[in-house]
């Protein structure tokens, strides 16, 4: 499928807002670490997290389970706090900032998708997307006019008047990267978005963020555990017991490439 649909057709995010080399990094944290208490147990998720990402992008996180990957999602989406360490998020160090401020943080800053879409079954696909501008007190008529922006930019836009159940499990990730992309965020983070989608419209989906990065001068932080989605970004980092064990230069790279580097990052000392 082309996935050329988001040629110029979506408000550019990105627009005014110079690529951030020279200014602050995206993403920036400094000897985060992150446990969880359950019981009398102590998990350390993260143990002093160092990952800096100049510039916008397609980037991927890579590990293995319990690595600590979604833990580190949760902190870089403000859901969160690290115990120790700093997370800065387009130059706004979070933990400077008041519940309040945090609040349109998220709102402005950082869209989410996670690996279930985390649909309303009662709502049109629509009608999904506007939802948190509706939440938010925005206008209808705007908001509907740019989440049918959304939807034909990301290719489904002719499925707009459907419910969850009637779109493929490709289409309904799709709607709900809409849905992330509706406050125009600068940063889009990505949790195993295709963990639910078959190879084919992995792919497809793959290429529509690698697009959606590039046209709109965001940056796309997907987690992911396939070396084929990670050959779609131009760089991973690799998280090994909840530290950042190094990063790989994927641009250009195809998937048994990455798998290749993959094995021998983990398994150097
Ligand atoms: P990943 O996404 O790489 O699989 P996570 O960040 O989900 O890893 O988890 C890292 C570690 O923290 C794991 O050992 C996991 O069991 C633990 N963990 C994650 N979330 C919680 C939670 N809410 N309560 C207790 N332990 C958790
Ligand atoms: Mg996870």
């Amino acid at each position: 499928m082309s996935t050329g649909g988001t040629n110029g057709e979506l408000r550019n995010p990105g627009a005014g807002r110079a690529p951030s080399s020279g200014g602050p990094p995206v993403v920036d944290c400094r000897g985060v670490f992150k446990s969880y208490r359950l019981a009398e147990h102590e998990v350390q998720a993260l143990r002093g997290v160092d990952l800096t990402i100049q510039d916008p992008g397609f980037y991927a996180i890579m590990g293995a389970s319990g690595s600590g990957k979604s833990t580190l999602m949760h902190l870089l989406a403000a859901l969160d706090q690290p115990e120790q360490g700093t997370v800065a998020v387009s130059g706004h160090a979070l933990q400077d900032l008041s519940e309040r401020d945090l609040t349109l943080f998220r709102r402005n800053n950082i869209g989410i998708v996670f690996q279930q879409f985390n649909l309303i079954p009662t709502l049109t696909a629509v009608e999904n997307v506007e939802l948190p501008g509706m939440l938010a007190g925005e206008r209808a008529g705007k908001l509907r006019a740019r989440a049918r922006e959304l939807l034909d930019a990301l290719g489904v836009g002719a499925r707009a008047g459907h419910r969850p159940d009637a779109l493929s499990g490709g289409e309904q990730q799709r709607v709900a990267i809409c849905r992330a992309l509706l406050f125009a965020p600068p940063v889009l983070l990505a949790d195993e978005p295709t963990g639910n989608l078959d190879s084919k419209s992995s792919e497809v989906l793959w290429s529509l963020l690698g697009d959606l990065a590039k046209q709109h001068t965001m940056t796309i932080v997907m987690v992911t555990h396939e070396p084929a989605a990670a050959a779609h970004c131009r760089r991973t980092f690799i998280l090994q017991d909840g530290r950042v064990k190094g990063a790989l230069e994927t641009e250009g790279l195809d998937a048994s490439g990455v798998a290749t580097r993959y094995q021998h990052l983990v398994a150097a000392p």
